[in-house]
C-alpha cells in the first residue's frame, strides 16, 4: 500500500509504502491511557516502509521495551514500536488520511476491555497478546 497520513494538527506527516502485516484493536490499559480512547486500532508494518515527512514526533517509552510516538504539539498518538521486534512498526490506524485502506483483524488485550464497550462484529478476540503477537 502506498498511503499517507498525520496527525490532527498537521504537524506531523508519514508515509507508508509497504504491504501492512495485519490490523487490529488493542484493549491494553496502556494504549487506553495514552489515547483516552476504549481501544486503539493499529496496523503493523515493516518498519522500512514507513517514513515520517514532516515534523518531529515526541517519543514516551510506555513499558520497558516500547515507545510510543506521538505529536508534541496536538498529542495524536501515530505509532508504536517495540525495541525486542525492531523489524516492525505499528501505527494508529485512523492517523491514516484514508482508513478504510485496511481493516482491523481481530481485538487482543480483551482482559482489560472497557466493560461498556460491546463487541458485536465477528472477529476474535483473546485476552492478551493473541496468537500473531511478536
Ligand atoms: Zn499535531
Ligand atoms: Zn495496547
Amino acid at each position: 500500500m502506498h498511503q499517507q497520513g498525520g496527525c490532527l494538527c498537521g504537524n506531523i506527516r508519514y508515509v507508508i509504502d509497504a504491504e501492512p502485516i495485519d490490523a487490529g484493536f488493542c484493549h491494553c490499559s496502556l494504549c487506553q491511557r495514552a489515547s483516552g480512547a476504549p481501544a486503539v486500532a493499529w496496523m503493523t508494518l515493516p518498519y522500512t516502509g514507513f517514513s515520517y515527512t514532516e515534523g518531529k514526533v515526541a517519543t514516551y517509552p510506555s513499558s520497558e521495551h516500547y515507545q510510543r510516538e506521538f505529536c508534541p504539539r496536538c498529542g495524536t498518538q501515530l505509532a508504536f514500536r517495540a525495541q525486542t521486534e525492531p523489524q516492525f512498526i505499528d501505527i494508529t490506524l485512523c492517523s491514516l488520511d484514508d482508513n478504510t485502506a485496511m481493516e482491523p483483524g481481530y481485538h487482543i488485550w480483551c482482559a482489560s476491555k472497557a466493560p461498556w464497550l460491546h463487541l458485536n462484529d465477528d472477529l476474535p478476540q483473546y485476552p492478551d497478546a493473541g496468537p500473531d503477537s511478536y
